[in-house]
Formats: structure tokens, sequence, C-alpha cells
């Protein structure tokens, strides 16, 4: 007989399956917190529970587990990037970072990614599989658990490998089980969700009325060029995009946040600034720009740090609010699934 997960279930959901075997309704809420808050992962350590019922529920019930396969840290030493080994051996990338506001975890929402962006390690060899709610909070757990006394995660952005609004319902079950006060008891306002554009998962995020952070992957100023770096553009192009985000940002009162991926010679230059600041008058928007990190694979590489200044200041003087992203882990290829790429092909993880 196959056991239950019960890793990644809402504690009324762990009540449920545990009933059938004798277990009182608030019992659920108890192994939700030695699962979610004390990183417990195996019955026998859940000592407010009778010996006797831990017995019966190993012989049932699963725990979930993920294993560190491998870690980088940057030179800074505020950044760690691990890869993660899912129950089924497959693998995915959760990155940590240390800020001096504090903690911010950086989750993969799927195995690979379907999306074809030409610039991004993750996608190389297409989507592999969904993750479920479980397996997003198991990232984020590992990294509360290495911060230990040092603090606990406090925001969450899902921007690591995968598109979350392809995930749809497991993303949306994973913010709400780490809002919950037996879990990690997060406000929606510390989440960041980054998507390449799916229209119709904008609109539907919109109408969930939870105060997520929307992020967005721009990239370019116009349909050919974003045509030509994001493959979804052809579905979702560039006009759609915008209108469903300013439809999220009117519904829920939040600024978007826009993401451009400044690769050199290709979306860098002065004139597609001043059409990427067009594109932005009038809109409740950041505009973050992310000095591209080469994968040897896709060819592209970013600008000098001159050039990047000028396209910035070419936004600033047309008003757009914009940044360049810091860099916290360029040296350990923390941009979307380069360790995992690395591990795959072979590469040794540990040098760039
Ligand atoms: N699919 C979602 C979330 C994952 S990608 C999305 O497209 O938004 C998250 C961010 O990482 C995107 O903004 C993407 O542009 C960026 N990214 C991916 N590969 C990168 C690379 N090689 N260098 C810099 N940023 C990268």
């Amino acid at each position: 007989m196959t056991k239950i997960e019960l890793f990644g279930l809402f504690a009324d959901e762990i009540a449920a399956a545990i009933s059938p075997y004798g277990l009182e309704k608030y019992r659920g809420r108890q192994i939700a917190e030695w699962l979610y808050q004390k990183f417990v992962r195996n019955f026998d350590d859940m000592t407010n529970l009778a010996r006797k019922k831990r017995e019966v529920l190993a012989e049932n019930f699963m725990l979930g587990q993920v294993e560190l396969q491998a870690s980088q840290q940057a030179v800074n030493g505020q950044t760690d990037k691990f890869l993660l080994a899912l129950g089924d051996g497959l693998a995915v990338e959760t990155v940590l970072m240390r800020h001096n506001y504090g903690n911010s975890v950086c989750v993969s929402s799927q195995v690979g990614c379907g999306m074809g962006c030409i610039f991004c390690a993750s996608t190389i060899n297409g989507l592999i599989r969904n993750l479920t709610a479980g397996e997003m909070l198991a990232q984020v757990l590992f990294c509360g658990q290495r911060l230990g006394d040092a603090g606990r995660p406090n925001s969450i952005v899902i921007m690591g490998s995968g598109e979350p609004l392809a995930n749809y319902d497991q993303v949306l079950r994973f913010i709400r089980l780490c809002h919950e006060d037996y879990c990690l008891n997060m406000s929606f306002r510390s989440f960041t969700l980054s998507t390449a554009g799916l229209v119709p998962g904008i609109d539907r995020l919109a109408e969930e009325g939870l105060p997520v952070t929307l992020a967005i992957s721009l990239h370019a100023p116009n349909d050919a060029l974003r045509s030509r770096i994001m493959p979804i553009n052809d579905r979702y192009p560039l006009a759609a995009v915008l209108a469903a985000a300013d439809r999220y940002a009117n519904r829920t009162g939040r600024r978007v946040t826009y993401e451009y991926t400044l690769i050199a010679g290709m979306n860098d230059s002065d004139e597609q600034a001043r059409e990427l600041a067009a594109v932005m008058r009038g809109r409740l928007a950041n505009v973050n720009l992310i000095p591209v990190n080469a994968v040897a694979e896709c060819g592209v590489s970013r600008p000098d740090a001159g050039k990047m200044e000028q396209f910035l200041n070419v936004l600033r003087a047309r008003q757009v609010n914009a940044t360049i992203r810091r860099e916290m882990g360029g040296d350990i290829k923390a941009a979307c699934g380069q360790l995992r790429h690395s591990v795959l092909s072979g590469d040794d993880p540990g040098c760039n």
C-alpha cells in the first residue's frame, strides 16, 4: 500500500486524513505545527502524540523530504543557492538572500520551464513537471532551517525556475499555506509572483483579491523584439499583457513590477529605453533592470555598467520609477536554472 503524503496539506486536510485512525480533529493542527514550524520529519519526534498513534501514522503516511544535492555561496556571503532533490529524484533550485531588511527566498514553481525565453537556463530542456505546494513550501522551510537563529524567511519571491501561472492551483495553494498561522504566518504582501505574462492567469490572480505583488517579465518595449526574446509573446502580446497588469493594479491597488533583463546589443539601446519609457507612461509601475547572467548555451551577454546606467537614466529622466537590480548571486549561477543545468550537464557546480 502506498503511503499518503501529509506534508503540504492544510491542518483540516491532515485532520481528515488521520481521523480514520482514531485521531482527534485538533491533531491535524498539531501535526501541521510539527511539520511546518518545528521542521520535524518523522512521527517519532511528535512527542505530543501517543506512541501507539505515532506507529499507526508512520505505517500509513509520509512526511515529505527534500535533500540537499549541491549548494553554492556567493562571495558576498549573503546569498546561498541550493539544488534540492525532490522525492522522485528530480531537483530544483532555491535561493536564500539575506538583506539587511530581512531574508528572502526565491522559490521554483516547476522542474524546468516551457516558456522558451532565449536567455534562460531553466527552459533549455523544456518543462519536466509542475511542483506541488508541498514541494514549494519545502524549499522555504529548508531555507528557514538554514537560517536557524539568524532569522526567518521574511519574503518569498516566486521567481525561480518555472512559470508559476502555468502551475496556478499549486502556487496559490502554496501561498495560502504559508499564510496559515500554524505554518509561516506570512502576510500575502510578503509574496511576489513573477510571470512571463500569461494573461488568463493574471486575471485569475487579480480575482483572488490577495495583495500579492505581481512582477511581469517584459524584456522588450515592442512586440517584434519581445517575440524574439520570449516566444510566449506570440500568444499574449505586449498590449494584452499590459492591459492585464493594469487590471491587476486597479483591482489590488498594488504597484506592478516590470522586469527588464538587459542583454547587450539586443534590448539596451537609448531608443529602446525611450520606447520603454513611453510604454510605462501613466502606469502604476516599477521597472527592475536585470543585467543578464550569461548562460553558455544562450549566447547572450550583459551590457557594460555604463550602458546600463545610461538606460536607467533615460527612464528616470522620463519619470519612470526604475532601479538596476542589486546583484546578489551573479558569481554563483543564481540566475534561473543555472545551477541545476550545470549539475545535469556534468559541470562542476562549484566553479564558474
Ligand atoms: N517564468 C517566470 C518566473 C521565472 S523567471 C517569469 O518569466 O517571470 C524569473 C526572472 O528571472 C525573469 O524576470 C527572468 O528574466 C530572469 N532570468 C532568467 N534567466 C536569467 C538570466 N540568465 N539572467 C538574468 N535574469 C534571468
